[in-house]
């Protein structure tokens, strides 16, 4: 298979992670689901170069994708090693560790070496020698804030990582992970929080009055925001019944109690909102995401190329109208 190089991008749009220097494509690819080993390496390799081809340059993954966990990084890296070799600098490679991924008290949580360990280990299963940025997969109750966060500075200065993250820290631990970071001269430039019109809590105020967004846009931190379609729901997959290769057939992360007759209402509705916009509801939901600028990027998951070009349309979607916002509310905030 034949590459375009650093032209590839043309067409997409980037945008700044907050106020730093790093910008990313408006909608990522993230390969939780459909990237590990019960995937054939021929189908993950055709997603990774169709995005790439298509100007997806960021790439999202945790040590713990598969399955089996890590996996995801090996088919990934295997990837980066043949057909990329040589286009590393031109993609934005994430990785997070936070989540169980191996046995015993050092295999999971927000410990400096849980943290280190891991990210060593992703590094040699993507066989970089850094990653662009990496997580704090979820804030850690019994690891004290300042060891988590100085765990990523750490990360960032022996050269590991060019940028440190967080993923799905509340609004006020997410206020206290900029405190600690900015005392120690880090700046987190993104934080990875589920957001979906399904999904909006990102938009609700935590115990301290304040939302996430508002958090993150007067720190001046990116949000880049997972499961935008709430796992395939958003889309017209589930509106007949459960389809045998759907998410929801495997059982795994997306629960038969979402397909509830209630939310299946909503997206017959935001379907039809959707149709009214001329749009799939893919392609309305993901570009409603990104009406807020403090969206840097939305991380859609595919499990095919067709699906992923449906999910790039988003990018040419008509602005909202607000009586179509209005609509859009009535349904997922009733
Ligand atoms: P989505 O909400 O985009 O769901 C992806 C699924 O939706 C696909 O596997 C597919 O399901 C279906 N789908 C996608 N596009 C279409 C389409 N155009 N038409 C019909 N169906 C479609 O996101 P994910 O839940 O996969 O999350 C995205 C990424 O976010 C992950 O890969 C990961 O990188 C990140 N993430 C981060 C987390 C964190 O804790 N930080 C947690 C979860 C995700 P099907 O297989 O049924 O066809």
């Amino acid at each position: 298979m034949s590459h375009k190089t650093p032209e590839s991008t043309d067409g997409m749009k980037f945008r700044p992670a907050g106020r730093s220097g790093l910008s990313l494509p408006a909608l990522s690819l993230g390969l939780w689901q459909n990237f590990g080993d019960s995937t054939p390496y021929a189908v993950q390799r055709e997603l990774v170069l169709h995005a790439y081809e298509r100007g997806v340059v960021h790439f999202d993954l945790a040590n713990n994708y598969g399955p089996p966990p890590g996996s995801a990084e090996a088919g990934f890296g295997r990837v980066l090693a043949s057909d990329l070799r040589g286009h590393r600098d031109e993609l934005l490679l994430s990785t997070k560790a936070g989540y169980r991924m191996g046995p015993g008290p050092y295999g999971e949580g927000g410990s400096r070496k849980y943290l280190l360990s891991s990210l060593d280990a992703s590094l040699r299963r993507l066989g970089v020698e850094h990653v662009d940025v990496f997580y704090s997969h979820r804030y850690d109750p019994t690891t004290p804030l300042t060891e988590t966060i100085g765990a990523l500075a750490t990360a960032v200065t022996s050269g590991r990582a060019r940028y440190a993250a967080i993923s799905s820290y509340s609004a006020r631990r997410t206020a206290q992970a900029l405190e600690i970071a900015a005392d120690l001269g880090l700046p987190l430039v993104l934080h990875q929080p589920s957001y979906s019109i399904l999904n909006r809590w990102i938009e609700e105020p935590g115990t301290d009055g304040r939302t996430l967004l508002d958090v993150a846009g007067d720190s001046g931190t990116g949000l880049v925001v997972f499961s935008p379609l709430a796992q395939g729901m958003l889309t017209d997959r589930y509106l007949d019944g459960v389809p045998d290769d759907s998410r929801a057939a495997r059982g795994v992360s997306l629960r038969p109690e979402f397909l509830s007759p209630e939310n299946l209402a909503r997206v017959r509705a935001l379907h039809e909102i959707a149709s009214g916009r001329g749009e799939s509801l893919p392609q309305m939901a993901l570009a409603w995401t990104l009406r807020d600028p403090r969206v840097t990027s939305v991380l859609v998951g595919a499990r095919t190329t067709a699906q992923l070009d449906e999910n790039l349309r988003a990018l040419e979607a008509a602005p909202f109208s607000p009586a179509e916002l209005a609509a859009i509310d009535a349904v997922s905030l009733e």
